[in-house]
């Protein structure tokens, strides 16, 4: 097979230039600045987060780069470098959710959506602006360049409208940011029209450097654990499967209609709210409800109790992994060892109990930990998008390699791989 593709991350003096260069060919004037804001990946605590649950996400160096000039006026406009001549033109006072009339393109919904929804939050009266983007989060991996867009632009208007939200980056406002996380999860859900929860943009706006974000999704409270993985000698590859993926597609909803109906049987807010102590007992009361008035039919029972599973025990491996990463030698030995096991085990639950994995989602782990992975595991929505796999980080073209070779023989397209380093949140370059 081909090489190994790597998408590497754009150096953010080039990108933030080639951002304000494109501005200026399409606006003809200075943008104010140039925010930026990270696709993510997450480490572990995969669809736990619509259920109350633990995710523990990094940002990426790749990062979604705007140019941004405020304008005195109501109109938006937008141009991406993916398609430079095409100049999107919006009215703030026109526009508005999918499937109404105001309804706009859906990649400028990611970027004029944020503005609609600060203004239903509370923020009204904001300026239009003019935006010129240069991404190098790749689109639809599963790596939240959508998020990516929403977070350059929530930090880039919270700036020039003057809201305050964000702060620094080097001295970011968690608080603010955090309220910034719930205008881009509305503006995602509203405005792109994608049932998605708050992960990708907690990400985005709240992680730190050489860091993993523990965040509880119930109250959306984070805590920064150590992950540095270059100065162990590790790297993360990532395996864009190249799978056709999308959360709007049915199945994403699906899942989550699944969790909020075990959730209704079992009379409990969030499956979060189930101990792991009482699993067993919980998955037994949801057999016994089957057939019952109202209850689930036998075949949907069973389902259910697999679905439940895997949230249940995908926020004990969360928790789990933490308190590892909490250990001062976390990413070495037997506490290595015990990592990549929760991210294989990870990998089982989705794969089995929650049948959201797929075949080349399936073929890139297994080939990864055939060749010396400590431990891989699918990441994100799932049913394509990307693979995770934590290695040495002399062994990533090996891996990489492996990863090729198995995708040629089962007849796949060739993956992409990026390496992931755990990068720092959204912000403005100096
Ligand atoms: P993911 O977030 O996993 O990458 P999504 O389907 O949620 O996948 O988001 C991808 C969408 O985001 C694209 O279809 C496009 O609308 C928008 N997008 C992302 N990056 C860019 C870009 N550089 N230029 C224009 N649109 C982009
Ligand atoms: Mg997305």
């Amino acid at each position: 097979p081909a090489p190994p593709a790597f998408s590497p991350a754009l150096e953010p003096r080039e990108a933030a230039g080639a951002a304000a260069e494109l501005f200026r060919q399409a606006f003809d004037a200075e943008p104010d600045g140039v925010w930026y804001a990270p696709g993510r990946v997450n480490i572990i605590g995969e669809h736990t987060d619509y259920n109350g649950g633990l995710a523990l996400p990094i940002a990426l160096p790749h990062r979604a780069y705007l140019a941004l000039r405020r304008r005195p006026d109501r109109t938006i406009r937008l141009v991406s470098s993916r398609d430079a001549e095409a100049v999107e033109v919006l009215d703030l006072d026109a526009i508005g959710p999918k499937g109404t009339p105001g309804e706009v393109t859906q990649w400028a919904s990611y970027i004029a959506g944020v503005a609609w929804s600060l203004e239903r939050e509370g923020f009204t009266g904001l300026p239009g602006f003019d935006a010129a983007l240069v991404s190098c989060v790749p689109l639809g991996g599963g790596l939240s360049s959508s998020a990516a867009l929403e977070c350059a632009a929530a930090v880039a208007i919270d700036e020039v409208a003057g809201l305050g939200l964000a702060g620094p980056v080097q001295e970011p406002d968690d608080a603010g940011r955090a309220r910034l996380v719930g205008v881009c999860v509305r503006t995602e859900n509203e405005m792109a029209g994608a049932p998605t929860g708050g992960m990708d943009q907690s990400a985005s706006l709240r992680c730190r450097e050489g860091h993993a974000l523990e965040l509880d999704c119930r109250d959306g409270s984070v805590e920064h654990v150590p992950f540095d993985l270059a100065a162990q000698g590790l790297a993360l590859l990532v395996i864009d499967t190249r799978a056709e993926h999308s959360l709007t597609d049915g199945q994403y909803g699906a899942r989550r209609e699944a969790c909020e109906e075990a959730a209704r049987i079992l009379g409990v807010d969030l499956l979060a709210d189930i101990a792991p102590q009482d699993l067993d007992e919980t998955l037994e009361r949801l057999r016994r409800s089957a057939g019952r008035d109202g209850g689930p039919d036998p075949e949907r029972a069973e389902v259910l109790v697999r679905r439940v599973r895997h949230v249940v025990t995908e926020i004990a491996r969360t928790r789990e992994l933490v308190a590892l990463l909490q250990q001062a030698d976390a990413l070495s030995g037997e506490a290595l060892a015990a990592v990549g096991a929760l991210m294989d085990a990870s990998h089982e639950s989705l794969r089995v109990d929650y049948e959201c994995t797929g075949p080349e989602l399936d073929t890139a782990v297994e080939a990864a930990r055939a060749a010396g992975a400590h431990g891989a595991r699918m990441t994100g929505g799932g049913f394509g998008g990307s693979a995770i796999a934590l290695v040495d980080a002399e062994a990533v073209p090996e891996v990489a390699r492996a990863v090729a070779r198995a995708y040629a023989t089962a007849g796949f397209r060739p993956p992409a791989f990026l390496n992931a380093l755990p990068g720092a949140p959204a912000g403005r370059l100096a």
